[in-house]
């Protein structure tokens, strides 16, 4: 496959993202708008996560794009699939005002294509451009756009989700819903009632100040998802990040989901039905593949970042292959069969009609799925790229996959060394089948980068 990363300045894998006042001004989200206009001109869908300074980003946004010539579609506050599933059916562009998983103080901008996926690293290095540019055209008061409020829309995605699945799989079943005050406040429990669930929420009144817990659906945020699940003998109990792309599992026995296992079961009962290919990063762990493997899937591996799987699962289709699923092990599923990008509604429907399809409870089904061990490390160092060669040439000798940093493969095990885009830092991350071998790969892999760095240089483990 030949997506490969491209360096952008200012946007990162997901958008640009910061803290609102300093990185996130509405000067920056005026020119994105200019920009994004520019490049786009047309009708452009714009949504916005609960955060506080949603409407005042949206606003100076809303008028970049009036000002070059767009129509503005004025979604309101939606899931991020959701703007990308309206995008897709009706619209030549977005824009989703959403800082995702990030603290409350934060906030950013993901820019979606006409197909409803996010904008790639070439197409968002010419938004870049534009940015930076002073003379942008604005047009005359005959030219300007029009703007329409359009908050009916999110039903159609709603409406999408839930005509996946025949009948009502979630008939008898009790399910918790913690949107996090999030936007899947308006779908999520929704989506679940509609398939047969009893649903029961949590954090499910839409509130940028995050009162319940933190936008990103840790296990130490979800104690009060997980007592609720025991509580009301509920099946699952689902938590979505900020934007509601993600979506997180607690069993019935109140016990969090780790998302490689998620991932790992979804895959398991889609490749059940139907065989094809699983599009996943590097970085997602070997069970997955194990799970593919005894269904007679094959697996293809991407860089690290949702939008190289969801256009790497395009780009196969376009060649013929029959590509049944995607995803990464953080929560962020993509189902070809609905859209090209991560969704958390449409993930939380899934394990629905999983757990149905498969009359077991989510426990057991985790319990039974192929025991994984992963160490997942960060070091500081400005000489990330220096490393990533020496080590090459140190494995040279190995099997490596050079597809996202260096992936050193053994039998059953696995190493990546990766450079962050954003920080100065080196990541590593092992998989194996159980710790004792993934300990002893970690402590190998440190050895080897602390004797390159060497030279004086400070290695710091960061956690
Ligand atoms: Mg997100």
């Amino acid at each position: 496959m030949t997506i490969k990363k491209m360096q952008k300045q200012l946007f990162g894998t997901n958008g640009v993202r910061g803290i609102v006042g300093k990185e996130i001004t509405p000067e920056l989200a005026l020119r994105i708008g200019m920009a994004l206009g520019t490049m786009r001109p047309g009708h452009i869908a714009v949504g916005r996560d609960t955060r506080t300074s949603g409407p005042t980003l949206a606003n100076a946004l809303k008028s970049g794009l009036l000002a070059t010539g767009c129509d503005v579609i004025d979604c309101g506050i939606l899931p991020t699939p959701a703007l990308q599933y309206i995008v897709k059916e009706h619209y030549d562009g977005g824009a989703m005002i959403t800082a995702s998983h990030n603290p409350p103080e934060y906030n950013g901008v993901k820019i979606i294509e006409p197909d409803g996926t996010e904008m790639g690293d070439e197409e968002t290095i010419r938004l870049e451009e534009l940015l930076a540019d002073p003379l942008v055209p604005v047009k005359p008061w005959d030219q300007v756009g029009t703007e329409v409020a359009s908050p009916h829309l999110i039903d159609e995605y709603i409406h999408a989700i839930v005509s996946q699945f025949a009948g009502k799989p979630g008939r008898g079943m009790t399910v918790v819903v913690d949107p996090g005050s999030g936007p899947a406040c308006q779908t999520t429990p929704a989506i679940l009632q509609a398939l047969g669930c009893r649903v029961l929420t949590l954090n499910g009144i839409m509130d940028g100040t995050f009162p319940g817990r933190l936008p990103e659906p840790s296990m130490e945020g979800l104690k009060g998802l997980a007592a609720l699940v025991i509580a009301s003998k509920a099946a699952f109990g689902v938590a979505h990040d900020g934007d509601a792309d993600r979506a997180v599992f607690i069993d019935e026995k109140g016990i969090f989901v780790e998302e490689n296992q998620e991932f790992a079961l979804i895959a398991q009962h889609i490749c059940t039905d139907t065989k094809g290919t699983i599009v996943t990063p590097v970085s997602t762990s070997q069970m997955v593949e194990l799970v593919a493997d005894t269904a007679g899937c094959a697996v293809q591996y991407t860089p690290v970042g949702s939008i190289y799987v969801a256009r790497t699962m395009r780009e196969l289709i376009g060649t013929g292959t029959q590509v049944v699923f995607g995803g990464e092990g953080n929560g962020g599923l993509i189902f070809p069969n609905h859209q090209f990008c991560r969704d958390g509604g449409m993930t939380a429907a899934t394990m629905v009609s999983l757990l149905a399809a498969t009359g077991q409870s989510l426990s057991s089904l985790v319990r039974h799925l192929p025991q994984r061990h992963m160490i997942k490390e960060k070091i500081s160092t400005i000489h990330g790229s220096h490393l990533i060669e020496q080590l090459s040439k140190r494995y040279a000798q190995e099997s490596i996959d050079s597809t996202d940093g260096l992936k050193i493969k053994r039998r059953n095990t696995w190493a990546l060394v990766r450079v962050s885009g954003t920080e100065p830092l080196i990541r590593i991350m092992v998989d194996a089948d159980d710790s004792a071998a993934a300990s002893a790969f970690y402590l190998e892999i440190k050895k080897s980068v602390s004797e390159i760095l060497g030279n004086g240089t400070t290695i710091d483990a960061i956690d």
